[in-house]
C-alpha cells in the first residue's frame, strides 16, 4: 500500500486538480450556554471530492457530530464557512442527506417504503408518486429490503432500520451522503456486514459520502481518504490520502492502524510525510 500521510494543507495530486463537492474552510464551531462557551472544533479545513469515501476520524467529543450538523446546515460556524458545490451552506437542504447512529430515525407510523417515498415527495425530488415509488423500490432493492417494503420500522432489526435510512438517503440522490457513526450501535457481526454492504453499494453507484467514526479499523476499511481530528476541541491532525482497500484487512492495514493510533494520541500534531511500501 502506498499511503501518503500529508500535512493538513497538502492534498494528494489526484484530488488537487478537480473542484470539491464540499469545501470546509477554517471552520470553528462552538456551543454557547449562558456565559459559557464550549469549543467543539477549531479551524477545521477539508475538501471532499466527487465519489470520495471521506472519513472523519477522531475520539468521542472531538466535534465530529457538530461538524456534520454544520455541514447539514443545522449549526452555524462561528468562524470560517462551508461550501457545497461552491454555494455557502446556510440552512438544511435535500442536497445533503443524513444517516444517524440511532435506530429511531424512521417515522414509526410509516412503512419502510413510505419512509423512503416521503422525503422524495416533500422535497419535490420526485415529480409524481409513481416516480417516487419506483425510486424507493430501486434503492430498497439495493439494500436488500424489497421483501420488507410494507413492514413498519418496529418489525425490523437495528441493522435493517439502518439499511432503510441508507436507502432513504441514497434515493434522494444528494450531492453528499452524511453518515454519523451509522453502524456504531450495531453488534460486531452486523457492523462488519453493513460495512461490506456499504462498500458494495459504493462500487455500484460511486456516491460521495462523508462518514464519521471513532473506530480506526472502520475508518481504514471504509475510507479512501481520512481526516484525523485531535481530541477536544477537534483540530486537523493529518489528512490521509490514497488509501487502498485491498490492503485494509491485511497486515499493512494493521500497521497502518497502529500508526493512526500513535498519531491520534501523540502530544504533537504530526505533519510529516510517510510512505508505507
Ligand atoms: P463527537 O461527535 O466527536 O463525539 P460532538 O460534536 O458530539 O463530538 O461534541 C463536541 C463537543 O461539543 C463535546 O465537548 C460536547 O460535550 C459538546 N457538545 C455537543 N453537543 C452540545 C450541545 N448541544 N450543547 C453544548 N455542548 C455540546
Ligand atoms: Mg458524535
Amino acid at each position: 500500500m502506498n499511503v501518503m500521510l500529508s500535512s493538513p494543507s497538502t492534498l494528494a495530486p489526484d484530488v488537487a486538480s478537480s473542484q470539491p463537492i464540499l469545501d470546509i474552510g477554517d471552520v470553528t464551531l462552538q456551543y454557547t450556554a449562558r456565559h459559557l462557551s464550549i469549543l467543539a472544533t477549531y479551524k477545521v479545513s477539508a475538501q471532499v471530492f466527487e465519489a470520495d469515501r471521506f472519513v472523519l476520524l477522531g475520539p468521542s467529543g472531538c466535534g465530529k457530530s457538530t461538524l456534520l450538523k454544520a455541514i447539514g446546515g443545522f449549526h452555524k460556524p462561528s468562524e470560517g464557512e462551508i461550501r457545497l458545490r461552491g454555494r455557502k451552506v446556510t440552512e438544511p437542504g435535500p442536497d445533503r442527506m443524513m444517516v444517524f447512529q440511532e435506530f429511531d430515525q424512521l417515522l414509526p407510523w410509516k412503512t419502510v417504503i413510505q419512509n423512503v417515498i416521503f422525503p422524495l415527495i416533500e422535497s419535490g425530488k420526485a415529480k409524481t408518486r409513481k416516480e417516487a415509488e419506483e425510486r424507493a423500490r430501486h434503492y430498497l432493492d439495493k439494500v436488500n429490503l424489497t421483501k420488507f417494503a410494507d413492514n413498519y420500522p418496529h418489525m425490523l432489526s437495528g441493522g435493517m432500520k439502518q439499511r432503510v435510512a441508507i436507502a432513504r438517503g441514497m434515493a434522494m440522490e444528494p450531492d453528499i451522503l452524511l453518515m454519523d457513526e451509522p453502524f456504531a450501535a450495531l453488534d460486531a457481526l452486523t457492523r462488519v456486514k453493513m460495512q461490506d454492504e456499504l462498500l458494495e453499494l459504493w462500487d455500484d453507484t460511486h456516491f460521495t459520502v462523508l462518514f464519521v467514526t471513532h473506530s480506526i479499523a472502520e475508518a481504514i476499511k471504509i475510507g479512501n481518504r481520512i481526516l484525523l481530528l485531535s481530541p477536544h476541541p477537534g483540530q486537523v491532525k493529518a489528512e490521509l490520502n490514497g488509501l487502498c482497500r485491498a490492503d485494509a484487512a491485511g497486515p499493512k492495514g494493521k500497521a497502518f492502524e497502529r500508526d493512526i493510533h500513535d498519531m491520534l494520541f501523540a502530544h504533537k500534531a504530526s505533519d510529516e510525510v510517510r510512505h508505507h511500501g
